[in-house]
């Protein structure tokens, strides 16, 4: 159990750490693609910029390519052209130079930019007219303007610049009349043509194909460029490369709004999976706990030796713990889902049982102290037992079935049996033991008829012997009566114990008090006279027969007289009067024994009813406690009080038997 505890908590770590790697990868390539997308979005904006850049340049450079052919309208005179291309010159700053060059493209007229000093001062002119006659010879070939490639052009302050020329052909009606040709810095050209907008946040450039750059414009900073753009600019006779580098840095990882979401939501899961996990925690928690109080209540239910049996309301069983299985012998699951009869039902009582049940269907409580019943083991023999049944409640409180405690009371009974057949033996005893005193009064008291009796005969006998025939029969005849009238008082005396001893049959019913009275009153005149006690009897008139075993009630009544006799013993005792009362109070039947003996002392009126406690030397300490079991057994009560000015009084009730 523990080892598989330990596998599958080893396990679910596992899982759990898997689940957080999965996690990690997941958020951090969630990071990685939100990254990439940015780049991508910055990098076509500038792929668009450039597209932009180079339509732009293009653009400027055909609108300036009208300019420069407009210069020719109206056939002008060298120097009119050379005031016009003045003009033109101050409206377009990336025009260094315009020239007027006749057709074998030599110079007729030439205009600086007023913006610059001379630009060909330091090179001289002369020194380009290869690229300018290479940029004319394509002009004349497409009979349209046409670009030299740029080349580098010192300037006096040591620096320098990239130019380019324009060769645009001059045809006047038909004929050609020489060429325009203009020197176009590249710088300027950046600067003039290309929109603010477009340099304002990155650097654009003409570049080589080997990446270095000729002309550049826009913000100018240090460090490598994150984002480039190429395109071409192909112009007749020409192509450059128009480089966008872009400063913008790669999308930061927190102004950019969807990183920031994708961050955000990455934290808000690695939350959730937090608390999922405590969640976990504490279920696993629960689930310990749940598994201990199970383990806990099987343990107790097994350990049980009270049955349990739950039956749903249909009356099936759903639940049966070891103890109920091993009291009625069948197995757990010959029982579960058994419903009525049930097989440990005895088939005789089944239909009584049975009835019982619908009862409780029906929804008739079982009584709560539980009921007894007889229930028969899977071998066949029967065994009472106790049942305790209380309705099962579910969680939500509806009423699903019953839930019964089962006891096994058969040992309870042999045991009742048992204490019953000892309680008859020690009443038996008890009942010798009176009968042993009773033999020794039997013994004095028979001497008085006995001897009476020898001296009827002896004298009946010396009448005879010497009267001779004149024997008076009357005076015979009246011995011989006495004579069996002691006999008869002797028998009497004799049957008196003899129905004492006898033990009849246990048998309760209604006897007349008075009957009671005169069964025990031979005996007690016996003890009475031995020891000059004067019995009294105060019989109220006509008592109802009470209900009762008459042996035993004998033996209470003989007790209390005999207790209060050998109380008024002491030689201290000036009166010695015992009284029986009996008298009748509402459905009860009282009988007292008063006597004016030395009284009970709290030390003993608290041990009185203790077995075998007396304060006699011969006593066995058994008739109160005996007396009282009896009485209680009938369904009266014993008790005893003071019986002023001097004396005890004891008094037990019976019922009254009802009329027959
Ligand atoms: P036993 O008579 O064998 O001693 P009992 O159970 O009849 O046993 O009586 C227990 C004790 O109760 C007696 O020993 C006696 O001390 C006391 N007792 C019983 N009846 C009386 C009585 N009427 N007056 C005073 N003491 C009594």
């Amino acid at each position: 159990m523990k080892l598989v505890q330990a596998i599958s908590r080893r396990k679910l770590a596992l899982l759990w750490l898997l689940m957080l790697a999965l996690l990690v990868v997941a958020l951090g390539t969630l990071v990685w693609l939100a990254e990439r997308y940015e780049s991508s979005q910055v990098q076509s904006q500038l792929e668009r910029d450039a597209a932009n850049v180079v339509n732009d340049i293009r653009s400027g450079l055909t609108r300036n390519v009208q300019s420069l052919q407009a210069l020719h309208a109206g056939d002008p005179s060298p120097a009119a052209w050379a005031a016009d291309a003045s003009v033109l010159l101050r409206d377009h700053r990336e025009l260094l130079r315009l020239e007027w060059r006749n057709t074998a493209v030599g110079m007729v007229v030439a205009v600086d930019s007023p913006y610059r000093a001379p630009v060909f001062d330091v090179l001289g002119r002369v020194e380009t007219q290869a690229d300018v006659s290479l940029a004319c010879a394509t002009a004349q070939r497409f009979n349209s303007a046409a670009y030299s490639s740029n080349y580098f052009l010192p300037q006096p302050d040591s620096l320098g610049m990239e130019v380019i020329e324009l060769c645009i052909p001059l045809v006047v009606s038909g004929q050609a009349r020489g060429y325009v040709v203009a020197t176009y810095s590249l710088a300027e050209v950046l600067s003039s043509l290309v929109s603010r907008q477009l340099t304002r946040s990155q650097e654009v450039s003409f570049a080589e194909a080997d990446g270095a750059r000729l002309a550049l414009r826009g913000v100018a900073r240090r460090g490598t460029p994150v984002f480039t753009a190429r395109q071409l600019l192909d112009l007749p006779g020409n192509t450059m490369v128009v480089r966008l580098d872009s400063w913008r840095g790669a999308p930061g990882v927190f102004p950019n709004l969807m990183t920031v979401l994708v961050i955000l939501m990455s934290l808000a899961l690695l939350v959730v999976t937090v608390l999922l996990a405590r969640d976990t925690r504490l279920r696993q928690r629960a689930e310990r706990g749940l598994a201990d109080a199970l383990a806990f209540r099987k343990a107790m239910e097994d350990s049980l030796l009270t049955g349990l049996r739950a039956r749903d309301l249909q009356g099936c069983i759903t639940y049966v713990n070891p103890a109920f299985c091993q009291m009625v012998g069948f197995s757990a699951d010959e029982l579960r889902g058994h419903s009525m009869p049930a097989p440990y039902w005895p088939p005789d009582l089944a239909r009584e049982y049975q009835q019982r049940q619908e009862v409780r269907m029906a929804g008739g409580a079982p009584p709560r102290e539980g009921f007894s019943s007889v229930f028969m083991r899977k071998d066949g023999s029967f065994f009472p037992v106790l049942v305790m049944e209380a309705p099962l409640i579910n969680a939500q409180g509806a009423h699903t079935g019953w839930m019964s405690a089962v006891v096994d009371i058969t040992e309870q009974r042999r045991v009742e049996e048992l204490s019953r057949t000892s309680q008859d033996r020690l009443q038996a005893t008890a009942r010798l033991a009176t009968v042993g005193e009773m033999a020794s009064l039997l013994s004095h008291e028979l001497n008085q008829p006995l001897a009476a009796i020898s001296s009827y005969a002896t004298g009946s006998l010396n009448r005879l012997q010497t009267g001779g025939a004149a024997v008076d029969t009357a005076d015979l005849a009246m011995a011989m009566r006495r004579i069996a009238e002691q006999v008869e008082r002797a028998g009497k005396l004799i049957r008196s114990v003899h129905d004492f001893v006898r033990r009849r049959a246990k048998v309760r019913e209604p006897v007349a008090p008075q009957v009671l009275l005169d069964a025990i009153l031979p005996l007690v005149q016996l003890q009475a006279r031995k020891l000059g006690v004067q019995v009294q009897l105060d019989v109220a008139d006509a008592l109802p027969p009470v209900l009762c075993d008459r042996s035993m009630v004998e033996q209470v009544l003989l007790n209390l007289t005999r207790n209060a006799m050998q109380a008024m013993e002491d030689p201290a005792v000036a009166e010695r009067v015992l009284v029986l009362q009996v008298e009748q109070i509402q459905e009860w039947v009282v009988f007292s024994v008063s006597d004016q003996g030395p009284g009970i002392s709290p030390e003993v009126a608290e041990r009185l009813f203790t077995p075998f406690f007396t304060t006699k030397d011969e006593g066995m300490g058994l008739g109160l406690s005996l007396c009282r079991t009896v009485v209680e057994q009938h369904g009266g009560a014993l008790s005893f009080a003071a019986n002023p000015p001097q004396g005890t009084v004891f008094r037990f009730t019976l019922p009254i038997s009802e009329p027959l």
